[in-house]
C-alpha cells in the first residue's frame, strides 16, 4: 500500500515536470503593439509577449489599469520606446510593479531607441512655450522601416543575453524578417516614388520618420504646437499657407477629433487621411510590415487621386 501511494505521488510528480515547457519563456512586456510586433519577430515560441498601450491610443497619455502592473510585475523584459515617450505614464507602473529585473539599469530593461535614427533632436533650450517637445528628440522613430530593422536587432541581441541557449533559433528568426522587411520596402518605395516631394500637413508631429523615409514633405501641422489642441489663429494661418502651396492632404492620427482637420481640408479642397502610427491603429494593421502596408496604400490612394499621377 505505501508503495503505491509513493509511485502515485512519483507519477503524479512526472506528469508535473512533463507539463512544463521545454525551456521557461523569457516574459517581455512591450509599452506598444510597435515594439510587441517586432520582439514577437525575433521571439518567436521562446517569449510571450504583453503590450500594454493599444495602437489606437495616443502613446502620449494612456490610462494605466491594473493589468499593467501585474504583468511588469512578472515580466523578465520591459521594452520601451524611450525618448520621454512613455514620461507620463510608464515611471508609476514600474515603481508598483516592484519587479527589480526590469528597472530602468537592470539588464531587463531595454530602451529600444538605443541604436536608431532619432529626428528633430532639439538644439535650443526647451522652455515650456515650445509644446511638448522632447529634450530627446521625437519619439515616433518606429514610423520608419529602417528603424524597425535596427529596434528588431536591439531586441534580439537583449534576447541573446537573457536565454544564451536559444542564440541560433533569435538569430535565424531575425535575419528572417530582415528578409521580409527588405522586400516590403522594395514594394513601399517603388509605390511611393511618383509622389516624391509632395507636400502634406500632419496633426501632430507623428510622421517625420516615416515622411523622411518615403521622400514626402510635411509642411505644417493641425496642432500650432506638439501636444497643444488647435487654435484659431494658428488654422486660419495653416489654411493660408496650404492654399499658397497647393497641399491638399492632412494626416491625422485615429486618437485626435476630425472636426479642425475637416474644416481645413474643406477651406483648402482637400483630404483627410486617417493612418495607423501603431500596430494595432487599424484593424488591417496586425503586425509591423501589415502598419506599413496599410498606411502606403492609403496615402498613395489619395495622392494618386489627388496628383492624377
Ligand atoms: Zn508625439
Amino acid at each position: 500500500m505505501r508503495l503505491s501511494i509513493r509511485l502515485m505521488l512519483f507519477a503524479a510528480a512526472l506528469v508535473g515536470v512533463a507539463a512544463r515547457p521545454a525551456a521557461a519563456a523569457v516574459s517581455v512586456v512591450a509599452t506598444t503593439e510597435d515594439l510587441a510586433s517586432l520582439a514577437r519577430e525575433v521571439g518567436g515560441d521562446r517569449i510571450t509577449v504583453v503590450a500594454l498601450a493599444k495602437g489606437y491610443q495616443d502613446p502620449h497619455f494612456v490610462d494605466p489599469k491594473p493589468s499593467f502592473i501585474l504583468a511588469v510585475s512578472r515580466a523578465d523584459l520591459l521594452i520601451v520606446v524611450g525618448r520621454e515617450l512613455e514620461l507620463g505614464w510608464l515611471p508609476p507602473l514600474v515603481t508598483s510593479g516592484r519587479n527589480a529585473k526590469i528597472q530602468p539599469g537592470a539588464n531587463g530593461y531595454l530602451d529600444a531607441s538605443a541604436n536608431v535614427r532619432i529626428l528633430e533632436i532639439p538644439t535650443a533650450q526647451i522652455t515650456r512655450a515650445m509644446g511638448d517637445v522632447h529634450s530627446q528628440g521625437n519619439p515616433h522613430y518606429w514610423l520608419d522601416p529602417g528603424n524597425g530593422r535596427r529596434i528588431a536587432q536591439t531586441i534580439k541581441d537583449k534576447l541573446i543575453q537573457l536565454s544564451p541557449a536559444d542564440r541560433a533559433y533569435f538569430d535565424q528568426r531575425y535575419a528572417d524578417f530582415d528578409k521580409r522587411l527588405a522586400a516590403a520596402e522594395s514594394r513601399w518605395d517603388s509605390t511611393m516614388a511618383p509622389y516624391k516631394g509632395t507636400k502634406i500637413v500632419t496633426y501632430h508631429r507623428s510622421w517625420p520618420n516615416f515622411m523622411e523615409r518615403f521622400g514626402l514633405n510635411v509642411i505644417g501641422y493641425v496642432e500650432p504646437k506638439p501636444g497643444i489642441p488647435p487654435t484659431t489663429s494658428h488654422t486660419v494661418d495653416l489654411i493660408d499657407e496650404m492654399k499658397r502651396q497647393g497641399v491638399k492632404l492632412i494626416i491625422v492620427e485615429p486618437y485626435f477629433d476630425l472636426k479642425t482637420p475637416q474644416a481645413i481640408a474643406k477651406q483648402v479642397g482637400g483630404e483627410v487621411l486617417v493612418l495607423a502610427p501603431s500596430v494595432g491603429g487599424t484593424k488591417e494593421a496586425t503586425d509591423y510590415i501589415r502598419l506599413f502596408d496599410y498606411d502606403v496604400n492609403v496615402v498613395v490612394a489619395a495622392l494618386k487621386k489627388a496628383t492624377g499621377k
